[in-house]
């Protein structure tokens, strides 16, 4: 199939082209014909799919088939993502695949000025991508008109519902026209029971697709674990870049003082690192990807929230230097390696509080990840094994990590008040289920 054949609009097959692509992913061939044919979309995919070309051309296709003949713009697609990184990348994605279309669009999200925002906004523009607090930000103060969105697109919603959202999510959609005039697209990797009956809420009749299974992702990925004591991961990772001459590694703590502790250690081995997560401004975080997209740094030290959705193309090598407490976050960690047809290779480094954690990732995965062996670094072996701080612990103990996170100017990215005052809320059965999660929200 060819992005012709689908019946892509003249505008949107150039900027395709100009971005160098053949043929549509799997989930575009899928996604976009049921876009264009203007139904409700559920859709299960994670980022490295191509999911957001997925969604965006049709997007773009539809408005532009209405384009505004004169008069102000009026946001007519919404498209809602988790984190600002996300929001930014989705924002120059949009903007690379309208080049040639008479659509505006912009991205807002928090951590910066509210201003030039608002200026923007109050110019017009066709396609608002937008974190959710920053979006309530400026319902709250009256610098935005929902009231035309014509396509609603949810992005990652499983992430969302994590983050605490649900609450910001459904004041966003009593902001919308009613559910039956607009097109609702959501797109997830998982497909918990929140997420269906968030799904039912808001879509309309919708088809279903499905990109290739989580573990097809991982089937690509060279993967390897290394037995290591914990006061010798470092070395050993110094080791590891420096020995195979690695150019690109992106690694994974599970908290952002861990993160900080690493690259400033690596700095020092002369490996050039920063770290990014959630308690880093907008500023400092842009700065650490743009020099780690570009080749200037050789590692970026990141938490789960903060490289979520990051798309660096074809990052060759992915470590984890603590594994995450939540099974799944690996799948999606090393996800980030061995995209868009790449292959790649994912590294952890496990010590002996670790191997439970292990056990749970083997499982999901279905097999066992090969063990390397590098001389010298052989687990201590009268070293016990300790419960893992900032672990499988509930919400409180985690707002002790979080502190400096709730207020809006985070970009609506970790607000632990809010998401607390959900999970107290909710079901317990849900609640409990989301306890684990929540405990990788603070880091
Ligand atoms: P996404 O899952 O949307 O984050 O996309 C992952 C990566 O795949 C991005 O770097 C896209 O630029 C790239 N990509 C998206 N669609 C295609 C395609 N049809 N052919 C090749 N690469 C693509």
């Amino acid at each position: 199939m060819s992005f012709q054949s689908i019946g892509l609009r003249a505008e949107l097959l150039r900027a395709v082209t100009e971005k160098g692509y053949h043929e549509p992913t799997p989930v575009q061939a899928k996604a976009i014909p049921i876009v264009l044919e203007g139904h409700d979309l559920l859709a299960g995919a994670q980022t490295g799919t191509g999911k957001t070309a997925g969604f965006t051309l049709p997007l773009l296709h539809r408005l532009a088939d209405t384009a505004n003949a004169g008069g102000k713009r009026k946001i007519r697609a919404l498209i809602l993502t988790p984190t600002r990184e996300l929001a930014a990348q989705i924002g120059d994605n949009v903007r690379a695949y309208s080049e040639y279309l008479p659509l505006k669009s912009t991205v807002i999200f928090g951590g910066v000025s509210i201003n030039p925002q608002i200026s923007t906004l109050r110019q017009g523009v066709d396609i608002l991508i937008a974190t959710p607090g920053r979006l309530l930000d400026h319902a709250g103060q009256r610098t935005i008109d929902l009231s035309h969105v014509e396509i609603l697109v949810l992005d990652e919603a499983d992430r969302m519902l994590d983050m605490g959202f649900i609450h910001d999510i459904r004041k966003v959609l009593a902001l919308l026209p009613s559910k039956e005039s607009r097109q609702n697209l959501l797109f997830s990797a998982t497909f918990s029971e929140d997420i269906k009956r968030l799904a039912n809420g808001f879509l309309n009749n919708p088809k279903h697709v499905e990109a290739a299974a989580q573990n097809a992702t991982a089937d690509k990925i060279e993967q390897r674990v290394f037995h290591v004591d914990k006061s010798r991961k470092r070395e050993l990772l110094s080791q590891l870049i420096s020995d195979g001459n690695w150019t690109q590694v992106l690694v994974f703590t599970r908290t952002k003082h861990g993160a900080n502790r690493l690259a400033e250690q690596l700095n020092k081995d002369g490996l050039t690192a920063a770290a990014i997560h959630g308690n880093k401004s907008q500023g400092a975080r842009t700065r650490a990807l743009e020099g780690f997209k570009q080749g200037g740094m050789r590692v970026l030290v990141a938490t789960d929230i903060a490289a979520r959705g990051l798309d660096i193309e074809q990052l060759p090598h992915v470590v984890n230097f603590e594994l995450p407490n939540v099974p799944e976050d690996y799948v999606h960690r090393i996800g980030r390696t061995a995209r868009a047809g790449h292959s790649g290779e994912a590294v952890s480094l496990v010590c002996i509080d670790e191997h439970k954690l292990l056990r749970d990732i083997e499982r999901l995965l279905g097999r066992q990840v090969p063990v390397g062996n590098i001389e010298g670094f052989e687990p201590d072996p009268s070293i016990k094994a300790e419960p893992i701080q900032n672990g499988r612990s509930g919400p409180r103990h985690q707002n002790r990590g979080g502190s400096g996170q709730g207020n809006r100017n985070n970009g609506g990215q970790n607000r632990p008040g809010n998401r607390n005052k959900q999970s107290n809320n909710s079901g317990s059965g849900s609640a409990r289920r989301r306890n684990p999660r929540q405990a990788r929200k603070a880091v």
